[in-house]
């Protein structure tokens, strides 16, 4: 049964490794803030998703007060609920847990004190019980992306549904909590799914800066496209993934830089307000 379960778990994280379905590599340079440039006459460095990012880089300024970069707590129970100011941001990680990856986001997190959205894949949390109950007893909030990280566009509306149930169904039962998130694997969602996830108890998370931390590029190049689609945007829910290295690598960088460029990290807490409100009327 076990091995059953490890198994299972690593047909998962094989699936998940092309989690948004796109090409495994990008082009881009490495001469950013994050990754001062080479001279051309130095020898060609090749980027490992393993590289550590220097955490003091002169060009990130300072954060003199890790603390500092938490802001408030939204109570979310609709999707128009979820209104941030300039500069804020929302911490959200899909398709874990994963063992060492997410305890490794855990402590970073907790280092910086601030709380990030789980968007967790059914069949993980089944697999690694013990890392989900340390998300949830860490505060951070959770929610799920259904069972097996299913592209819903191309099933029937009712083996959609199907998924998507069974997805929060075993987060649920695994972290006893409310999952009350929802992501639609891929992003790829239908009107229709959308109404039905509000419907029944559940807030979809979209995206506004995708750190495309799935493509096969430095933990420097991730942390700076962040960062450069965050400041055209201004602010916005970040997607980043807790099943890679180079999200753990990279996340001291992203978050002091956060930090310094003023920016507050919005903590989501799902709220039934709106249903037992329905249900007293
Ligand atoms: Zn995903």
């Amino acid at each position: 049964m076990f091995v059953r379960v490890l198994c299972a778990a690593a047909a998962v994280a094989c699936l998940l490794s092309s989690c948004a379905g796109r090409p495994q590599t990008e082009g881009g340079t490495l001469a950013t803030p994050f990754a001062p440039a080479k001279s051309l006459s130095s020898p060609k460095k090749v980027a490992s998703a393993d590289d550590p990012v220097a955490l003091t880089p002169v060009a990130w300024g300072r954060l003199g007060n890790p603390g500092g970069l938490a802001g408030r707590t939204l109570s979310v129970s609709s999707l128009s609920d979820i209104k941030l100011n300039h500069k804020e941001v929302v911490l959200t990680f899909d398709d874990g847990p994963m063992p060492k990856k997410t305890d490794t986001i855990l402590s970073i997190l907790n280092e910086y004190g601030v709380k990030a959205t789980f968007l967790m894949v059914g069949q993980m949390a089944k697999a690694h019980p013990e890392i989900a109950q340390r998300v949830v007893a860490a505060g951070h909030s959770i929610g799920s992306h259904t069972y097996r990280h299913a592209d819903l566009q191309n099933l029937s509306f009712d083996a959609a549904v199907a998924e998507i149930e069974k997805g929060r169904d075993a987060v649920t039962s695994v972290t006893h909590e409310d999952a009350g998130f929802f992501r639609f694997p891929y992003l790829a969602d239908t009107r229709k799914l959308r109404q039905w996830v509000g419907q029944n108890g559940m807030v979809v998370l979209d995206v506004q800066v995708d750190s495309k931390d799935y493509f096969g590029v430095s933990p420097a190049a991730v942390a700076t496209r962040t960062m450069n689609e965050l400041r055209a945007h201004g602010k916005g829910i970040i997607l980043l993934h807790d099943i890679h290295a180079r999200t753990a690598s990279m996340l001291p960088a992203l978050l002091t830089q956060l930090g310094a460029e003023g920016y507050k990290v919005v903590r989501l807490r799902h709220s039934n307000a709106s249903m037992m409100t329905a249900w007293l009327n």
